[in-house]
């Protein structure tokens, strides 16, 4: 580059030489000059504007230039073909990722700000019959008819997939992940999972049946039981054997119960039972019942509940939910540990709070305390009498009507198990009560 300025360099003086030159030849030294160094200009403008015209249009011939110009118009030549190379291998990697979504067994939508499909893959038109001729701008609502689909689309929480029934008729369900990385867009992967599904019910059903079939046989166990103590009850060696008998046919008949309340929890429809629950009379039933269990034991139950606590839901799903949190805080504390059931609206939900200043679970049990059969090693030796279910039910029940439990303990100090509800709406002036759901109390953790 150097060199080609020194040679422009070079030419502009030897032009204004030469021009001076005949200047003086002519007696106008200074009008030589002038003229010299007005040609070189213009000379300038022209290869300039040469290449400036070039530019604007590329792929058009080179023009002829010389001097600086020329090697200007070679360099820009090359940052074209080096980026050239680099588009080619752009699309390359374009072409072949195009290609592998194409080829995905799960669908792939693009939808945009207004939820309208801005493209789609092939087994997006297998999986929910969308047409990328036709159906490029189709609001996806449309194309997937589902409530729960709709509320998640139109929720900000796309951290978990969300399962729906595409079909009833053909038992299709989907998996649906939705990732939205700008405000404009959304990308929507769709799975097909009526083979999980259909093997979950099939699970759901076995255990099911198989709880329900084995209550009757166990209903006669404990019904021949009694009769046999009551034949010989002073007996020592055979009523020691009979009250094991007992107890254990009565642990498996809170199993099976507990079994069959969760098989129900995943089975039924949630928006078929929902209704308005008045849920503070429920708990203050539940705080009294507690105070029944054979384990409560000196404790102290505190009971700080707001009036008129309205959720939507179904009434034998609080039930369930709170009755297992109270009596967990009774079952599993020591003697004369302090419980406070606290409830209350906040933010727009209802929040019901079991906490008790208990010997407290240690940090890494928390997150699996929902599963089921899940006990933290000390409850299991120390024979607190439950099932392992009891947690599990309460996670489904709230979670069925679109609640969330949340538990945080500390060792030593205590647990809280905080159930966070959604508020039923508030009643017009004027309208009637509506009559909550209150259910038969009936014991539902052993
Ligand atoms: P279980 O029938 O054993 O009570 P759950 O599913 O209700 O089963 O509870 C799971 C485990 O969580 C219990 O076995 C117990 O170890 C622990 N747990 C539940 N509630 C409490 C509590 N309030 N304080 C301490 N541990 C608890």
């Amino acid at each position: 580059m150097k060199s080609q300025y020194k040679s422009e360099i070079n030419l502009l003086l030897l032009t204004l030489v030469l021009s001076s030159l005949a200047g003086i030849a002519l007696g106008f030294p200074q009008t030589g000059l002038l003229c010299g160094l007005v040609g070189f200009l213009g000379w300038t403008f022209y290869r300039a504007r040469l290449l400036d015209k070039w530019l604007a249009k590329p792929g058009s011939d080179k023009p002829e230039l010389t001097g600086i110009y020329s090697h200007i118009m070679e360099r820009v030549l090359r940052i074209q073909r080096h980026n050239e190379r680099e588009a080619q291998v752009l699309r390359g990697h374009l072409e072949r990722q195009n290609l592998l979504v194409e080829e995905m067994r799960d669908a792939v939508i693009l939808v945009d700000e207004h939820d309208r499909v801005k493209w789609l893959n092939r087994a997006a038109e297998t999986l929910i019959n969308l047409d990328s001729d036709k159906d490029l701008g189709v609001p996806i609502k449309g194309a997937i008819r589902n409530a729960a689909f709709h509320s998640y689309l139109d929720g900000e929480d796309y951290s978990q997939p969300k399962r729906i029934c595409f079909d009833e008729n053909a038992k299709s369900w989907l998996d649906i992940s939705i990732t939205s990385y700008d405000i404009h867009e959304k990308l929507l992967v769709i799975r097909d999972a009526s083979a999980i599904q259909e093997l979950e019910d099939m699970r759901r059903d076995f255990i099911a049946n198989l709880s329900h079939e084995l209550r009757t046989p166990v209903t006669v166990l404990v019904g021949y039981l009694e009769t046999l103590e009551l034949q010989d009850p002073e007996n020592p060696a055979t009523s020691r054997i009979h009250s094991e008998m007992s107890k254990q046919c009565e642990r498996i008949s809170a199993l099976l119960k507990d079994l069959l309340t969760l098989s129900r929890l995943e089975a039924i429809d949630t928006k078929d039972s929902s209704a308005v629950i008045e849920i503070s009379q429920m708990l203050e039933r539940i705080g009294d019942e507690a105070k029944g269990l054979n384990e409560f034991d000196g404790h102290k139950l505190n009971l700080k509940i707001e009036p008129n606590l309205r959720v939507m839901g179904t009434s034998s799903d609080m039930l369930s939910a709170f009755s297992n949190l109270i009596y967990n805080a009774v079952r599993h504390t020591p003697a004369g540990t302090e419980i406070t059931v606290r409830a209350r609206s906040k933010g727009g939900m209802a929040r019901v709070e079991i906490i008790d200043q208990g010997l407290g679970i240690e940090r890494q049990h928390l997150h699996r305390l929902t599963e089921r059969f899940y006990r933290v090693e000390s409850s299991r030796n120390s024979e607190t009498g439950g099932t392992g279910l009891g947690l599990a039910i309460v996670k489904h029940a709230l979670g069925r009507s679109g609640g969330k439990l949340k538990i945080e303990s500390t060792l030593g100090k205590g647990s809280s198990f905080r159930c966070l509800l959604p508020l039923a709406p508030k009643r017009e002036k004027g309208q009637e009560d509506l009559e909550a759901e209150t259910a038969p109390l009936e014991k539902i953790a052993s």
